[in-house]
């Protein structure tokens, strides 16, 4: 089955200029905007211009030049926010949702950055 992407979805709506963002970062093909709801002391959201649903469908159908690009983008605020840990910084955590087990409220593919504070385990014990 193919990726079936949504143009309804929020971050879509955002990337249209339908809805306003907290803008942290933006180049040719990504876009990095504070969450809305945020979960730590820095939380953002880095998301792909292009229309991909999830992790997996940006890595297998992205051009190269928005994957590298994309990839810059998260080192760039990483570093920005004093994250890096070659740059002195207690690092961070990067989180991608996908589909029902992943739990996944908006369905156009978005990196998480989280830091700020120790985040805890990464799973729950279930
Ligand atoms: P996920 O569960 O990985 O799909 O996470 C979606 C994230 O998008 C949540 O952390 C929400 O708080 C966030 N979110 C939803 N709407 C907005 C918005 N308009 N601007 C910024 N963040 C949003």
């Amino acid at each position: 089955m193919p990726h079936a992407y949504d143009d309804q979805n929020v971050f879509a709506k955002i990337l249209r200029g339908e809805i306003p963002n907290d803008t942290v970062l933006e180049t040719e093909h990504t876009l990095a905007f504070n969450d809305i709801g945020p979960q730590a002391p820095v939380h953002v959201l880095v998301i792909p211009k292009g229309a991909y649903v999830s992790h997996d469908h940006f890595c297998a159908e992205a051009e190269d030049a928005e994957l590298l690009d994309f990839a810059r983008a998260t080192a760039r605020i990483v570093a920005e926010k004093g994250l890096s840990l070659a740059e002195g910084g207690a690092g961070y955590r990067v989180i991608s949702n996908a589909g029902v087990h992943g739990v996944q409220e908006v369905p156009h593919y978005h990196l998480h950055i989280l830091g700020g504070r120790r985040l805890g385990r990464m799973l729950e014990k279930t």
